[in-house]
């Protein structure tokens, strides 16, 4: 068995930003760090919108694994299969057995595109007209094939939540709306949402609403994408239960989400299986050595990179007052998240909020309405400021730049 103080399950935004402020803040030297990680790439997936919607090249959203670990932390590049809370082991895919002090749970969601019956087999063809944001290569299928659509019906679909991003599906409609406009493509755009609303805090819902109605986006709401055929999509009305087909020229769909299954295999899950924590201390509710944030945990916000980025130093202060102090955790967080939606290929409507979808903006004058600065600040400075400084640990949210005070 090989032993670390800290284990982190996972080295996607979550697990990355928090080993790199435990190393930089000096709580625990690399090699006393573990990863597990099995991807050999790490993505920065809020660029993934951008992919689909023509605004960014997918090389940019991408980078070898290697290059974004801390130096020197200690990785396992084997999917972590069980945890063992009463004995503090992990158990990995390849029959490994790890032991740990503090663990730090970090897998975020998974998409279960095959949860819609057809959707993979369509995606995957590259001739046929169904693509999503929500994984990189069908991301770029997206781009071409908006580029060279010629006019029809485009059917964009959003699954149950909690998903990651939940602004995400409408993002890409107003993106390609307006190219299609810019074209002069006479294009009739259909959004099919699980959900009852259009966005959870109504200041933006309201906004998007009449944004919607201006635009002659048509809203169907408590409408479930269940299969895909071809060129036809069939929805399950939520309170009726009723299948109705729609064609298509076009489908954008948005993967079913669902947390890794050991979390609950291995007793640590909620209700639905997500990590269960507190949600202001980030400490696990049953065993006090386990913690965890981003899209795995239960936190009741908004699964986003802006969220984590707020979660980390809160989770990263509270493990080392009880493990390093003896002192109780602080319940530093308050539910923090933000969903830029581009609303354009020129225009952005930032929505940032708290727990209780209650409003906690940074820049109020610049977020009633869509912004030109908003938009820049998304496209052109956060994916720089994600390599540079998000996953080295140095991105302190509202507070700033963090500095570190040295290993
Ligand atoms: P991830 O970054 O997904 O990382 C999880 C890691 O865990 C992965 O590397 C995975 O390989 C690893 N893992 C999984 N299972 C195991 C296992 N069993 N063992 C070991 N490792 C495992 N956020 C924003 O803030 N703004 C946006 O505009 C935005 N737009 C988005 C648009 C799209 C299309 C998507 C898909 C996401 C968007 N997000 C956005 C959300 C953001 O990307 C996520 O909220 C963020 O990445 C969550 O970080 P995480 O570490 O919890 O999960």
């Amino acid at each position: 068995k090989i032993h670390s103080q800290i284990a982190i399950i996972g080295g996607g935004t979550a697990g990355l930003n928090i080993a790199a402020q435990l190393i930089g803040d000096g709580h625990a030297i690399p090699q006393q760090i573990r990863i597990f990680e099995p991807s050999k790439m790490h993505a920065y997936q809020p660029g993934w919108t951008m992919v689909g919607g023509g605004l960014c090249n997918v090389k940019k959203t991408l980078k070898p694994m290697e290059q974004v670990l801390p130096k020197n932390i200690s990785v396992s590049d084997s999917a972590v299969t069980k945890i063992n809370p009463q004995k503090n082991e992990i158990e990995t895919q390849d029959g490994g057995i790890y032991t740990y002090d503090q663990l730090v749970i970090a897998t975020g969601i998974q998409t279960n595109f095959d949860q819609i019956k057809g959707a993979q087999k369509y995606l995957d063809d590259l001739n046929s007209p169904v693509a999503s944001i929500y994984n990189y290569k069908y991301a770029v299928k997206m781009n071409r094939l908006v580029e060279e659509f010629e006019g029809g019906n485009i059917l964009y679909t959003e699954p149950p939540l909690p998903i990651k991003c939940a602004g995400a599906p409408q993002k890409i409609i107003y993106l390609s709306h307006d190219r299609l406009n810019k074209r002069g493509i006479k294009t009739h755009h259909h959004f099919y949402k699980t959900a009852g609303v259009i966005f959870g805090v109504p200041k933006y819902a309201e906004i998007l609403t009449e944004l919607c109605k201006n635009k002659q986006i048509n809203c169907h709401f408590k409408q479930k994408l269940v299969e895909v055929q071809d060129h036809i999509a069939i929805f399950e009305n939520q309170d009726t239960k009723e299948l109705k087909s729609v064609t298509f020229d076009l489908l954008h769909l948005v993967p079913p989400q669902f947390p890794a299954q050991f979390i609950a295999q291995s007793g640590l899950g909620d209700s639905a299986g997500f990590a269960h924590v507190h949600p202001n201390t980030l400490q696990h509710v049953t065993y006090k050595n386990i913690w965890s944030l981003g899209d795995c945990s239960s936190l009741p916000t908004s699964k986003t990179a802006a969220a984590v980025m707020a979660q980390t130093p809160v989770l990263v202060k509270n493990l080392i007052r009880t493990w390093k102090y003896k002192l109780d955790p602080i319940p530093g967080y308050l539910g923090y998240t933000s969903c830029p939606i581009f609303t354009s290929q020129t225009k952005l409507l930032l929505a940032e909020f708290k727990y209780n979808s209650e409003l906690d903006e940074t820049f109020p004058i610049f977020q009633s309405n869509e912004s030109r600065l908003m938009f820049h600040l998304k496209k052109d400075f956060f994916p720089i400021a994600y390599w540079q400084i998000m996953v080295r640990g140095l991105w302190g949210g509202r507070d700033g730049l963090r500095f570190f005070k040295g290993a």
